[in-house]
């Protein structure tokens, strides 16, 4: 009977192991040197002077929009195409949330950011989608010019770069370890800047608000990631560069594999290095695409929808005050027809193979 073929899979071998085993033997739990060496870590992959570690994606993008001072009526505007926690992060911090249309790399269109962009703008919040970084060198022209700040989702794409700049690197980097992420500690996130106050903000922010010990500077939060989370993530961080040429790797045989079938495969613009948290394709518009999903895990394969509607179109939302429902027609078609097809660093060219032919014949 052949293997089932996963969505996604843990990296974690002998390394994680022992460097967990060390910090339960340690005594120290909490935060404290593992999670330094983890944040240099973050800070080299991003590039950036600092990295602030804290307990998952969602609050790194929390305490980055914290640090931008946002007022009631101040806009951030993000993807119309991303996981919850983008919407959720931008509500939790009083603004109002408007939403970009997606370009052919499933990420924010340049030109209609722009077009958003009005007297109330403060925080451009691009997203990272599957691992291939937002044209941040048109977006960072745009924040510039605008004079508007800029945070980073970054939760998909650890080590992704533009023209030799990291994710992570052109704003506020904001990271998640989950364990469905290239890198993972289980439950985990980073800041990444380049900003000493800022860093010095975020860690404050991440520790109940206060520097030296019952010294309370501001209303903080117990946002601190621990020893033994970033223990997981320490040796996967040290060999990224193999994660990412693995991911790399079964992407590009995969690809290999669908040319010339009926779907719209993944792009990578030039100048821009691509992770592939996801492989998405789209499929043929009109497609049954629950029929398919069907007809991969028959064949015993996993694959995902990322993401099945527009972020803000749910009942937590949809008549929330602060989200404004932008016209955004190319996400609306691309969370109709998207879906994901395994490339984690697990799986075999057998592997990959199955999952092509098996998708093939099903939008044959
Ligand atoms: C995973 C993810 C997050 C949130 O990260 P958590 O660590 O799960 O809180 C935010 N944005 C995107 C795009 C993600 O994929």
């Amino acid at each position: 009977m052949n293997q089932r073929i996963r969505i996604s899979q843990p990296a974690i071998g002998e390394a994680e192991e022992q460097a967990v085993l060390q910090v339960l033997r340690s005594g120290h739990l909490a935060q404290g040197p593992a999670v330094r060496r983890f944040e240099a870590l973050c800070a080299a992959m991003a590039g950036t002077r600092h990295a602030v570690a804290v307990s998952n994606g969602t609050v790194a993008l929390e305490a980055a929009l914290r640090v931008c001072d946002l007022t009631p009526g101040d806009e951030v505007i993000t993807s119309a195409f991303t996981f919850a926690a983008t919407l959720n992060a931008i509500l939790h911090s009083g603004a109002v949330a408007r939403f970009a249309d997606i370009g052919d790399d499933f990420n924010v269109d340049p030109g209609c950011v722009e077009d958003l962009i009005g007297p109330r703008t403060k925080v451009l919040m691009p997203v990272h989608l599957y691992g291939l970084m937002a044209d941040m060198t048109r977006i960072e022209a745009i924040a510039q010019s605008h004079g508007v700040r800029i945070v980073e989702d970054a939760a998909q794409a650890h080590g992704a770069a533009q023209d030799g700049r990291a994710a992570g690197s052109f704003g506020l980097g904001c990271f998640s370890f989950y364990a469905t992420k290239n890198v993972t500690s289980g439950e985990g996130g980073c800041i990444t800047c380049d900003d000493e106050e800022v860093a010095d903000e975020l860690r404050i922010i991440r520790n109940q608000g206060m520097r030296e010990r019952y010294q309370y500077e501001r209303i903080g939060d117990n946002w601190r990631m621990t020893d033994v989370a970033a223990a997981i993530a320490v040796p996967q961080l040290e060999r990224i560069d193999t994660i990412v040429a693995a991911r790399n790797a079964n992407a590009a045989l995969l690809h290999q594999h669908l040319v010339g079938s009926p779907l719209v495969l993944p792009i990578t613009p030039q100048g821009r290095t691509h992770v592939w948290h996801q492989y998405t394709v789209l499929l043929p518009d009109g497609a049954d695409r629950e029929g398919v999903r069907r007809a991969l895990d028959a064949d015993g394969i996993d694959c995902g929808v990322y993401y099945p509607s527009l972020v803000w179109d749910h009942a937590a939302y949809r008549d929330h005050p602060n989200v404004r429902r932008d016209a955004t027609p190319r996400a609306a078609a691309a969370a109709r027809r998207c879906l994901s097809l395994p490339v984690h660093p697990g799986l075999t060219p057998g592997h990959l193979e199955r999952v092509a032919v098996s998708v093939r014949r099903a939008v044959a």
